[in-house]
């Protein structure tokens, strides 16, 4: 299946979603001049969101509706800056050798498409051009690492594990886990904290399960788990499902999955990285638990849980926790001990 057509489900998903929770979310067709090239175009941004899907761990925000982690970056097709809306505002002016630097830096993004005429840029291409619009001009650490980490998130968002199957499979695996989330016991929390719980309830037992719902259970599974980013959990319960489907289904399956994870981790690993350089410049009774905790959570999605433990213990030991932040650590550390 095409990215595109990945794309037109997950956009279909988002449009039922939608209609759901139209009053909470909405956004609004805005015009754009850019300020180095002065092309014009319009960009669709955020008038108001919600978090009512609830927080993974690694700090993301989960809206019902369309996801506003898509909407938040807007490029220029023409020179290829790029920002959030307020980097594109008409009060925005860039002296002549800026405008240069950055027209003679950025890039077309390989993934740069043309859909029926319309230029497509995928979210994650446009963070990564933020990104690199940023570092030309100065910007903090603090806003480079945020983009990095939204790039992450907006593969999360975008690249549904199940969806290369085909609908049927698409709508079998979000039932299952749908109807599982009604009748299981799950501790009570957000509604992103009751998917990771119920994954982990229901992936041990799938081998058990009857033929007749192995694999929509299976494959529910791996939705929920891949949705969140669990992508550990997400690759070790999809290899349960070879064997369930023809070999050239799961290939195409497994194949693609662990593509998107691994655009996913590259994205964690640039954000990783910069907020371990921010990390090494404070003494360490001095560095936020924040920062030091998520480069914890961090290294236990990319595998590393020796390194986890380490920033998790860091963080239990330093600065002043509020409670909700120690009840985290305490709960991802003991996935990694
Ligand atoms: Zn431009």
């Amino acid at each position: 299946m095409s990215c595109n057509k990945r794309i037109t489900l997950v956009l279909a998903a988002a449009a039922w979603l939608w209609t759901a929770a139209s009053w909470a979310t909405s956004t609004v067709e805005i015009a754009i001049q850019c300020p180095v090239c002065g092309n014009t175009f319009t960009a669709h941004v955020v008038a108001s969101t919600n978090n009512f899907r609830g927080q993974d761990r690694d700090f993301y925000e989960r809206a019902a509706g369309f996801p506003p982690v898509l909407m938040h970056p807007i490029t220029c097709t023409s020179c290829w800056y790029s920002g959030y809306h307020r980097d594109f505002d008409s009060t925005v002016h860039f002296d002549d050798a800026t405008r240069q630097l950055l027209r003679d830096s950025l890039a077309r993004p390989a993934d740069y498409t043309i859909h029926e005429g319309r230029a497509m840029v995928p979210a994650w291409s446009k963070y990564e051009l933020i990104i690199q619009t940023s570092r030309l001009l100065g910007k903090s650490w603090q806003r480079i690492q945020f983009a990095a980490m939204r790039a992450a998130w907006s593969v999360r968002e975008i690249q549904d594990p199940v969806s290369p199957l085909g609908d049927d499979y698409w709508l079998c695996a979000a039932n299952y886990a749908d109807s599982m989330i009604k009748v299981i016991d799950l501790p009570s929390g957000t509604r992103a904290c009751r998917e990771v719980a119920l994954a982990r309830r229901l992936a041990p037992e799938l081998r058990q399960l009857d033929d007749s719902v192995r694999l929509c259970a299976t494959l529910g599974v791996v939705q929920l788990f891949r949705s969140h980013g669990e992508n550990g959990e997400a690759l070790e319960t999809a290899e349960q499902v070879e064997g369930l489907i023809a070999l050239d289904q799961f290939l195409t399956f497994y194949d693609s999955l662990l593509a998107s994870v691994e655009r996913e981790r590259h994205y964690q690993k640039i954000a990783l990285q910069i907020l371990e350089e921010a990390c090494a410049e404070w003494p360490d009774d001095m560095t936020p638990a924040d920062n030091l905790y998520l480069c914890g959570e961090i290294c236990r999605r990319l595998g590393r849980y020796a390194d986890a433990a380490r920033y998790f213990e860091r963080a239990q030991s330093g600065m002043a926790l509020s409670e909700g932040l120690s009840h985290w650590i305490r709960e991802q550390r003991a996935l990694v001990d």
